[in-house]
Protein backbone atom coordinates (compact mmCIF):
# COMPACT_ATOMS: atom_id res chain seq x y z
CA UNK A 1 0.00 0.00 0.00
CA UNK A 2 1.86 3.47 -0.98
CA UNK A 3 1.76 5.86 1.85
CA UNK A 4 0.79 9.30 1.25
CA UNK A 5 3.69 11.06 1.03
CA UNK A 6 4.59 8.13 -1.63
CA UNK A 7 1.43 9.34 -3.97
CA UNK A 8 2.96 13.07 -3.73
CA UNK A 9 6.36 11.65 -4.52
CA UNK A 10 5.19 10.01 -7.36
CA UNK A 11 3.16 12.74 -8.78
CA UNK A 12 6.33 14.56 -9.12
CA UNK A 13 5.04 17.89 -8.40
CA UNK A 14 7.70 18.68 -5.46
CA UNK A 15 9.14 22.13 -5.87
CA UNK A 16 9.53 23.74 -2.51
CA UNK A 17 10.62 21.31 0.58
CA UNK A 18 11.20 21.80 3.81
CA UNK A 19 14.57 21.45 5.64
CA UNK A 20 14.11 17.42 6.91
CA UNK A 21 12.10 16.51 3.40
CA UNK A 22 15.06 18.43 1.13
CA UNK A 23 17.18 15.75 3.53
CA UNK A 24 15.29 13.01 2.86
CA UNK A 25 14.25 13.74 -1.09
CA UNK A 26 16.90 15.30 -2.92
CA UNK A 27 19.94 14.28 -4.21
CA UNK A 28 22.68 15.79 -1.78
CA UNK A 29 23.05 17.89 1.39
CA UNK A 30 22.25 21.67 0.89
CA UNK A 31 24.48 23.58 0.19
CA UNK A 32 24.49 27.64 0.55
CA UNK A 33 22.55 29.50 3.61
CA UNK A 34 19.55 29.86 5.12
CA UNK A 35 18.90 33.01 3.84
CA UNK A 36 17.39 30.53 0.59
CA UNK A 37 14.08 29.79 2.86
CA UNK A 38 11.24 31.28 3.13
CA UNK A 39 7.85 30.55 5.13
CA UNK A 40 5.65 28.44 3.28
CA UNK A 41 4.00 25.28 2.20
CA UNK A 42 6.36 21.81 1.84
CA UNK A 43 5.42 20.33 -1.08
CA UNK A 44 6.47 16.60 0.84
CA UNK A 45 5.00 17.03 3.83
CA UNK A 46 2.66 20.25 3.89
CA UNK A 47 3.42 21.49 6.89
CA UNK A 48 3.63 25.36 7.23
CA UNK A 49 7.28 25.89 7.68
CA UNK A 50 10.65 27.07 6.23
CA UNK A 51 10.83 26.14 2.63
CA UNK A 52 13.40 26.38 -0.14
CA UNK A 53 13.92 24.87 -3.60
CA UNK A 54 14.46 21.21 -4.37
CA UNK A 55 17.01 22.02 -6.44
CA UNK A 56 18.89 22.91 -3.58
CA UNK A 57 19.21 20.02 -2.99
CA UNK A 58 20.40 18.73 -6.16
CA UNK A 59 16.45 18.00 -6.89
CA UNK A 60 14.53 15.50 -6.68
CA UNK A 61 15.77 11.82 -5.92
CA UNK A 62 12.73 9.65 -6.46
CA UNK A 63 13.90 6.69 -5.30
CA UNK A 64 15.52 8.15 -2.08
CA UNK A 65 12.53 9.82 -1.23
CA UNK A 66 10.23 6.81 -1.90
CA UNK A 67 12.62 4.77 0.45
CA UNK A 68 12.39 7.97 2.98
CA UNK A 69 8.86 8.13 2.63
CA UNK A 70 7.76 5.81 6.07
CA UNK A 71 10.55 8.56 7.60
CA UNK A 72 8.70 11.43 6.89
CA UNK A 73 4.82 10.19 7.42
CA UNK A 74 6.96 9.41 11.11
CA UNK A 75 8.16 13.17 11.63
CA UNK A 76 4.27 13.93 10.85
CA UNK A 77 2.52 11.72 13.01
CA UNK A 78 5.16 12.91 15.72
CA UNK A 79 4.11 16.41 15.10
CA UNK A 80 0.04 15.80 14.72
CA UNK A 81 0.69 14.27 17.94
CA UNK A 82 2.22 17.32 19.72
ZN1 LIG B 1 8.54 18.76 4.38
Amino acid sequence: MMTNIEKIIKQGKIHWVCGSCGELCGNKHRLGHMATFHIGVCDVCGLSTAITEIRDYGGLNERRAIANAQSIEDKLSKFNEE
